[in-house]
């Protein structure tokens, strides 16, 4: 027992999905919004490859932590109330996947309330926790997400276990990721918008995520997982997330939570570790 998490668990998985969809090509280069090849390979994500991802999770019994841009929100209103119904967790991902760090102070104000105002009116609630896209934030985004009233942001690299961030506006949690972690370096490819990944094979992507996940097991971190449904929404993708999930699952004492229960209870166990 390490004592850093609930129920007495050596280490807290979390599943995360970032549900881009045609918005972080558009972002890219406006241009694509008319260029069907490309807008359907972003469409696959809400389409295809979230049902069966939410039936994976439905099968293995695991709520998860979604992160909706508010352009897919507005233009798949069915994405938000599935998500809640199943019981997973939603949070900010940008408007049109705005990263903050490219975006002057009174955009990232424009973009955070627009995306919290969308959210809002679908879930019935602000949204408590907020990812940057392509995790590239601003220096005032830590300080803006406490003044919006968010819980914790999902951003950051420097640790594997939560922490809290003191701002000027007060304190949030950080629930560090990695791109060790993330199927996008491995998977993503487009010609057309000049992304070549290496399209790597999904059952070497699960080696390394079993890999990586052992050695946090073994320390009693935490291990968060970012995917995205227009990449590992696949069939052949989908089924080495399975063999990762029943890896984990094979190990005792270890706990899938949703980062918003794992930030809230990271906030109210250990004050101590306040900076
Ligand atoms: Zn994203």
């Amino acid at each position: 027992m390490n004592g850093l998490w609930p129920d007495d668990a050596q280490c807290v998985v979390n599943l995360s999905f970032d549900v881009d969809g045609r918005s972080g090509w558009i972002l890219r280069d406006g241009s694509f919004a008319d260029r069907p090849g490309t807008m359907t390979l972003g469409e696959y994500g809400p389409k295809v490859g979230l049902p069966r991802i939410l039936d994976l999770l439905e099968e293995y019994d695991i709520k998860a932590s979604f992160y909706v841009p508010g352009y897919e929100a507005e233009t798949h209103p069915d994405i938000i109330p599935s998500l809640l119904a199943r019981g997973h967790e939603v949070g900010h991902h940008g408007y049109i996947h705005e990263a903050p760090a490219e975006l002057n102070e009174e955009e990232e104000r424009k973009v955070l309330e627009k995306g919290i105002g969308i959210l809002q009116e679908q879930m019935g609630e602000k949204p408590r926790g907020y990812r940057a896209p392509s995790w590239d934030v601003s220096t005032r985004t830590a300080s803006l997400l406490a003044e919006y009233g968010f819980l914790y942001d999902s951003s950051l690299m420097d640790d594997d276990v939560p922490y809290i961030l003191q701002t000027e506006k007060g304190h949030l949690v950080e629930m560090p990721v990695q791109w060790l972690l993330d199927d996008f370096p491995y998977y993503a490819y487009n010609s057309a918008a000049g992304v070549r990944g290496p399209d790597c094979s999904p059952v070497s992507v699960a080696r390394t995520w079993i890999a990586e996940f052992d050695g946090l097991y073994q320390e009693g971190r935490c291990y968060i997982l970012t995917m995205h449904p227009q990449l590992t929404g696949h069939p052949s993708r989908l089924s080495s997330l399975e063999r990762t999930i029943r890896h984990i699952r094979s190990r005792p004492r270890v706990k899938f939570m949703r980062l918003d229960e794992l930030a809230r209870y990271w906030l109210d166990s250990h004050p101590s570790t306040k900076i």
